[in-house]
């Protein structure tokens, strides 16, 4: 049965708006009924939440998320109704529900952790984890029963396999000393317990001091120091963080700003972004702010992003580098190689830096085939015209082996350890009255060498070329004129899906707009010396199109001529989905003002039924021939009108008239009977136009009232 406190007039203020089940206190009182009646039962409390239910209301919008929240509730109403067992909504995606031990032994609860929704035609899957909480305490209250159960959720989060976890007193523990560390937080920040520890970055090559990383510490005032490790990922969780970076930020260009006024030395410093940071859209204009406000140039300030960032959201990510670029800062990608990253993640995002994780030189040491990947990956890097750093240098040999791979810069113990601020002062102004152990980055120079790969044949770097990396390729343009000037098999992948016989591709011409967008796109590389990015309709020889997503670099050149690197990926599945998803809304709108909507299609002489309101005579087919689905409306039509039918039919004719009367729709009424009465009804006949220049034929029935 269920515990609800329904009938009286209270009865909203009990209720959760959105899901109609309980709300936290409409829960409370349930429970307390459900516990006074059954002091003979032994009762659990399980505390639910839906995984990466964030990213479903960032990915379909609030509304789709709210039809998942109602969803899921009624699930678990399904699944409880006729149980000894009440059930609730926190708040956001968190549920909660109180059942019988002996509820949890027989039955099938676990089928809760995945919940498949049907959106239209398409099925999507949510998956949800929780924590347990057996109540052997009945005097306990309930708020702190649904914190340790969201304790024991909490442990496993982040692990995707396991559904479940049982509440012990060590998480109960670790909770409390989150919120320990939580409500200290204010006071340390205004207490500046907070350090800044800097660690230089030098060049692989002779060691000197390129650049350093900011990392922070929290001296406690009776805990001692306490390692990042363990309070960046709390503060990441209660939103803390954004304050403590900003924090950190600005500590750094204050010295930075300090070393300036005095007329001192000093290096580019590189800051940690934190992954969260990402659902902040006014991320890049604090950084520039925060640079601005000390009147320093982003050049002394670079931007660490993780890798685990870009993989959690990279369209926020790429979109925050390109801006950062804008604003003049450098991007580094922290950690590369830690899980997360592919290689192919690199040629999506413009960053000037590669930071490999340190968890690749532990590797080294175990097996061979981690320094195949690791030489690789610098040559790729290298061949993208990106610097590599890396992270986690201890010994000599480690040092040694990075510079015989060309590794750029190294950071780690071998040469210097984290050092409080006073310390890493104190190394700028020893390291600068020596001149030598200092040095500014250097500007990036145009490397020839990456001519050669394309034309040798059997080096390694031609060899990655031509068979590993996707489609990329080299052109040139010269008097207003693009030319390819080489490709390697990935192009001919993405570009025509399949491996060329010959490689002809070279003379291909450009026409227009293709050749003026191209070349715009080329100045502005050019003009930026930045990676260009951008969509391209590319027409191939023999005139079918196909969605290229582009990146170009500018390599150099003369005044003349210029050469420009370049990759592509297909993107027709992307575009394909984006006019689904356009079509499919559009017309969920027309469904406000139609009883149906057709989609014809002329071209596979098909007629799909697209959406209905439900409210049909006779079930509709989702799928007819165009043959049968005009003799179907020619049955009904009006004599009057059959002519105008006749026009539909053919799209040429049905062109012809939209055009001719200028009003884009053609009307066509016919009589809809069901049982006595027959209803008066009119199919409109329109071409919606899509948003990359294609087109959709509609048919629109209304009844007329
Ligand atoms: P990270 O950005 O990858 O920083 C490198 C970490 O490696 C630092 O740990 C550094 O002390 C450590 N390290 C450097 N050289 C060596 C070495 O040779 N051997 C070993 N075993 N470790 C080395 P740390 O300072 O504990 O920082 C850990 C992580 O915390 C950082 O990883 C970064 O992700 C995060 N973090 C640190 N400061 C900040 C901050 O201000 N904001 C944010 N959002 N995250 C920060
Ligand atoms: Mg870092
Ligand atoms: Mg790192």
């Amino acid at each position: 049965m269920r515990f609800t406190t329904d009938s009286s007039k209270k009865q909203n203020q009990y209720l959760d708006e959105l899901t109609g089940i309980n709300n936290q206190q409409g829960f409370f009182e349930s429970m307390t009924k459900m516990l006074d009646t059954h002091p003979e039962l032994s009762f659990c409390l399980i505390y639910w939440n839906i995984r990466k239910f964030r990213t479903t209301n960032d990915l379909f919008g609030w509304q789709a998320g709210d039809k998942i929240l109602i969803h899921w509730a009624n699930t678990l109403r399904d699944i409880l109704q006729n149980e000894t067992a009440v059930y609730g909504r926190l708040d956001h995606d968190n549920f909660v529900c109180c059942v019988t031990e002996e509820f949890l032994q027989n039955s099938d609860w676990t089928k809760l952790g995945e919940i498949s929704y049907f959106a239209g035609d398409t099925e999507y899957h949510f998956y949800s984890c929780c924590g347990l909480y057996k109540i052997t305490d009945r005097s306990t209250p309930f708020s702190v029963m649904i914190d340790k159960a969201r304790a024991a959720m909490e442990t496993i989060k982040n692990n995707y396999v396991t559904l479940y976890a049982w509440y012990d007193d060590s998480m109960w523990n670790a909770l409390l000393e989150e919120q320990r560390m939580n409500t200290e937080f204010k006071t340390a920040i205004a207490e500046k317990q907070f350090k800044v520890y800097y660690q230089p970055i030098c060049r692989s090559s002779d060691g000197l001091i390129t650049s350093a990383e900011a990392l922070v510490r929290w001296q406690h005032p009776t805990k001692g120091m306490i390692s990042p490790g363990v309070f960046i990922p709390l503060f990441e969780k209660n939103g803390f963080i954004s304050i403590l970076d900003r924090y950190v930020w600005d500590e750094v260009c204050t010295m930075q700003q300090s070393r300036l006024d005095q007329g001192l030395a000093t290096v580019p410093v590189s800051v940690n972004v934190s992954r969260v940071e990402f659902y902040n859209p006014a991320l890049c204009d604090d950084i520039r702010n925060i640079v601005k406000s000390h009147n320093i140039s982003p050049d002394l300030l670079k931007i660490e992003i993780t890798e685990s960032a870009y993989a959690d959201n990279p369209v926020q990510v790429q979109e925050a580098v390109k801006k950062l670029h804008t604003y003049g800062f450098s991007v580094l990608m922290d950690d590369f190689g830690s899980g997360y990253s592919s290689l192919n993640m690199l040629k999506d995002l413009p960053i000037d830096v590669l930071k490999i994780d340190m968890r690749f030189l532990d590797k080294l040491n175990e097996n061979q085939k981690a320094s195949i990947i690791l030489e690789s990956v610098i040559r790729l890097a290298k061949f993208m015209k990106l610097s590599v750093v890396s992270e986690g240098v201890e010994t000599q040999k480690e040092w040694e082996y990075l510079r015989s791979v060309e590794c750029d810069a190294v950071q780690g113990y071998f040469f210097y350890r984290p050092m409080p601020q006073e310390d890493y002062i104190a190394l700028l102004d020893k390291a600068a009255a020596n001149s030598t152990n200092l040095l500014f980055h250097s500007s990036e120079e145009t490397d020839d060498s990456i001519l050669d790969v394309f034309n040798q044949t059997n080096t390694m770097e031609s060899v990655l070329f031509y068979s590993m990396l996707g489609g990329m390729g080299l052109l040139e343009v010269c008097n207003g004129e693009i030319e390819l000037i080489r490709v390697n098999n990935g192009y001919y992948e993405t570009v025509y899906n399949k491996l060329p016989r010959e490689r002809n591709i070279l003379n291909q011409q450009f026409l227009e707009p293709e050749r003026s967008f191209l070349l715009e796109q080329c100045r502005i590389a050019k003009e930026d010396a930045r990676i260009q990015q951008f969509q391209l309709h590319h027409r191939r020889e023999d005139d079918t199109y196909v969605w290229l997503s582009v990146k170009l670099r500018h390599l150099g050149g003369s005044s003349l001529r210029s050469l420009f690197l370049f990759a592509v990926d297909n993107i027709e599945d992307l575009k394909k989905a984006e006019h689904e998803r356009y079509v499919s809304n559009y017309s969920t709108v027309l469904l406000k003002l139609f009883d149906r909507v057709y989609h014809l299609d002329y071209s596979a002489d098909t007629v799909e039924l697209l959406h209905t309101n439900g409210e049909d005579f006779i079930k509709p087919q989702v799928q007819y021939s165009s043959a049968e689905f005009f003799q179907h409306l020619a049955a009904v039509t009006s004599p009057q009108d059959l002519a105008k039918l006749e026009l539909v039919k053919d799209k040429t004719s049905l062109d012809e008239i939209l055009a001719e009367e200028n009003t884009n729709c053609l009307s066509v009424h016919y009589l809809l009977s069901s049982g006595d009465t027959a209803n008066d009804t009119t199919a409109y006949f329109f071409k919606a136009e899509l948003p990359d220049g294609g087109n959709r034929y509609l048919c629109c029935v209304k009844k007329n009232t």
